[in-house]
């Protein structure tokens, strides 16, 4: 069986995929907003136990189309690692369409391009990449441990391997003081970048967090829905992207949108223009769905 290790994420659009964990915890594990590894110390595990595991679910189940590697920062293993686990997934499926996994700035930053080619040549196609923020005082506030300028550097890195990139966006992240710069600032980072996919969450203060600790101490804005839509207004606004997909579809948005990039950047700058000018014909998501 799979033996899966404490708690298991994985982005919305892996929701079909084999999730195996080739690593546990995330290498990085500072950033002040996320619980996500908070119990687990970074490893990488045995390639033994993931060849049993991928064996038992061959045996089980019908063959998977995809497969994420969890957990938080998969991709900080070994690229000889990483190869000799994707080997044995081709081997087990060969027609797998895509194996993802998550990609932290710092293990993009050691990573080579020829290992990311030759590791994409084995279908390791897709990472996501939390840019989180364009602005350098967002970053550093987050301690992300990267600034905007070192964001770029390493995921051109993947785009020169020929890796796609979906990437992330915190709304709020800036709170009131920053919000605009940060707003304007994402879309900056991500016009470098050219991600083929986009898309914005939501920060919320998590127990167990720093910034859990901050927010308690009155110390984080939390941004109003409307706040938040004049704030992903702005980043759309800026944007100048030659063909992304954007996506607000995650869990903790207000407002669900979802477009190609450029060809519907007007329709939604205009939907949220709506938004800001209607406030109350707005149709957010209410607080108990987006806990869900
Ligand atoms: S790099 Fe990602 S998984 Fe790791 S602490 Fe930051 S947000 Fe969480």
């Amino acid at each position: 069986m799979i033996n899966y290790q404490g708690a298991v994420f994985r982005p919305p659009s892996e929701a079909n995929s084999l999730i195996l964990q080739a690593t546990l915890g995330c290498s990085w594990n500072r950033c002040t907003f996320c619980a996500m590894y908070r119990e687990k110390s970074f490893r990488v595990r045995k390639i033994a136990e993931l060849q049993r595991e991928i064996e038992w679910y061959a045996h089980n189940f019908p063959a998977p189309r995809k497969v994420f590697l969890a957990d938080g920062d998969a991709h900080m293993a070994k690229a000889s690692f990483l190869a000799e686990l994707l080997d044995l997934i081709n081997a087990a499926w060969p027609d797998v369409k895509r194996v993802t996994c998550y990609a932290s700035p710092q293990s993009l930053a050691q990573r080579s391009v020829a290992e990311m080619e030759m590791l994409r040549e084995k279908k390791l196609t897709q990472y996501y990449l939390g840019i989180e923020s364009g602005n350098d005082d967002v970053l550093r506030a987050i301690d992300k441990g990267v600034d905007s300028l070192e964001m770029i550097r390493v995921a051109n890195k993947a785009h020169a391997a020929g890796v796609k990139l979906s990437t992330m966006i915190l709304l709020g992240m800036g709170q009131r003081a920053l919000s605009r710069e940060h707003a304007v600032d994402s879309a900056r980072v991500v016009n470098a970048i050219q991600p083929k996919f986009v898309s914005t969450l939501v920060v919320t203060p998590v127990e167990g967090t720093p910034l859990w600790e901050t927010a308690a101490r009155g110390e984080f804005e939390t941004l109003s829905p409307i706040e938040l839509a004049a704030e992903l207004r702005e980043f759309l606004a800026h944007t100048e992207l030659t063909g992304s997909v954007f996506r607000s579809n995650h869990a903790s948005n207000y407002l669900s949108l979802a477009g190609t990039l450029p060809k519907d950047k007007n329709a939604m700058v205009t939907a949220l223009d709506q938004v800001l000018e209607n406030p109350a014909n707005a149709r957010f998501k209410p607080e108990w769905l987006r806990a869900l």
